[in-house]
């Protein structure tokens, strides 16, 4: 075995997946409920996106940001379009689209004065793994080994108005959050948490960062999760399922934000067309009439399923999330990861994420018939553990 140790995975190499399942190398198949952790929003081997990677792949797959692309200019607009009208840079995964909101709200900071560099990010947040992003990343456990850590940076209770209230000064330049917590195990922010932040925003000169990697594209029902909540960022990253499952991340700037010039920041792959063209088909499925509204519709009957399920286990202590982004808390008693296990087992594939959640991450093109598939087996594996 040549590869380091970074993950304790699931014993099964996958080989192959169609629409909800894969399978892996012994031809066991598997109801996949984690999408490759929120990525493959189409699910697997979708005819559009190999339709469109073959066809780019045979005509233009890289050509670095020297020279402009039809498929990058293309997805700049939907995103902006589809958002805030804003401006876009983009970068490969989530981490760096966080990376490049750091750098652009230092500059925006300091653009007003040289102290006016803080940035502020939740207790228990995720960010991404690269220094910058993991200094967001409000969980002592990701970063202790990698100290020192990016300076200039301050953590804020989650849901928590008063004590954001109380990190808010003229020095902070940032406010990072995700509007729906996703590796801490599907936490939403509260409406009155959200707008809050931005009235702070609005009064203390800051800009507001919705990291939208996990819960954007579709996920909630809505493209992004800041329009189930009515409250608009300056800055948004987007990363997973934007590439269906090829990677790519992008950043969406309003015209306060728009402050970085050539030579401020840049990126090889970022914006290559390949993954841009997916990013494409990707937007006019998910934007097609009816396609979010189904998300909805479907994530709703799964919640209402799970909260009756959850009548019966006493062990399921919570369930709760949007669309088809749910998590569900079970008591200490019993652990998530051997939840997830057992399922893993019966042919289930769920994401296992901090408070002792399991999350359930389907493909948005799940099947009521494949909702019902995991339930039962869902169940089937509480009742053995
Ligand atoms: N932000 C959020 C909210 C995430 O959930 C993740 C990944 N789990 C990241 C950023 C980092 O994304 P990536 O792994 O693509 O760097």
């Amino acid at each position: 075995m040549f590869l380091m140790n970074t993950y304790s995975r699931f014993p099964a190499t996958l080989v192959y997946g169609k629409g909800s399942w894969v399978y892996d190398n012994s031809g066991k198949v598997y109801l996949d409920f984690t999408s490759g952790i929120a990525v493959n929003v189409l699910g697997h081997s979708h005819p559009k996106l190999i339709e469109a990677i073959r066809d780019q792949a045979g005509k233009l797959i890289h050509c670095s940001n020297l020279y402009w692309n039809i498929p990058q200019m293309e997805l700049a607009e939907l995103l902006s379009k589809n958002t805030f009208g804003g401006k876009v840079f983009f970068a490969n995964t989530g981490t760096e689209a966080n990376e490049a909101a750091i750098k652009i709200a230092r500059k925006y900071g300091k653009r007003k004065n040289e102290k006016k560099i803080k940035i502020l990010s939740a207790r228990n947040s995720f960010h991404g793994r690269t220094l910058g992003s993991l200094t967001a990343t409000g969980q002592p456990k990701y970063q202790k080994p990698f100290e020192p850590l990016v300076p200039g940076f301050d953590y804020f209770e989650f849901n928590n108005v008063k004590d954001l209230r109380e990190k808010v000064s003229d020095e902070v330049c940032a406010i990072f959050l995700e509007p729906i917590q996703g590796e801490s195990g599907i936490i939403p922010a509260t409406k009155e948490f959200l707008k809050e932040a931005r009235r702070l925003c609005d009064e203390y000169d800051i800009l507001l960062v919705f990291d939208e990697v996990q819960c954007g594209m579709g996920r909630t029902g809505k493209l992004f999760a800041y329009q189930k909540y009515g409250v608009i960022p300056d800055i948004l990253t987007v990363a997973k399922g934007l590439g269906g499952g090829i990677p790519i991340g992008a950043v969406v700037v309003n015209e306060k934000a728009n402050v970085l010039e050539p030579g401020d920041h840049g990126t090889t792959f970022g914006g290559n067309p390949l993954a841009c063209r997916v990013g494409v088909t990707v937007m006019k499925e998910l934007t097609k009439e009816g396609f979010l509204d189904e998300v909805e519709k479907k994530g709703k009957y799964l919640l209402e399923k799970l909260s009756r399920m959850k009548e019966k286990f006493g062990v399921m202590r919570d369930v709760r999330g949007m669309g088809l982004m749910i998590g569900i808390q079970f008591s200490e008693e019993l652990e998530n990861r051997n939840i997830a296990m057992k399922c893993f087992e019966k042919g289930l594939l769920v994401v296992p994420a901090g408070n002792n959640t399991i999350r359930f991450l389907p493909p948005l093109t799940v099947e009521y018939g494949e909702i019902d598939i995991a339930l039962r087996i869902l169940e089937e594996a509480l009742q053995e553990i």
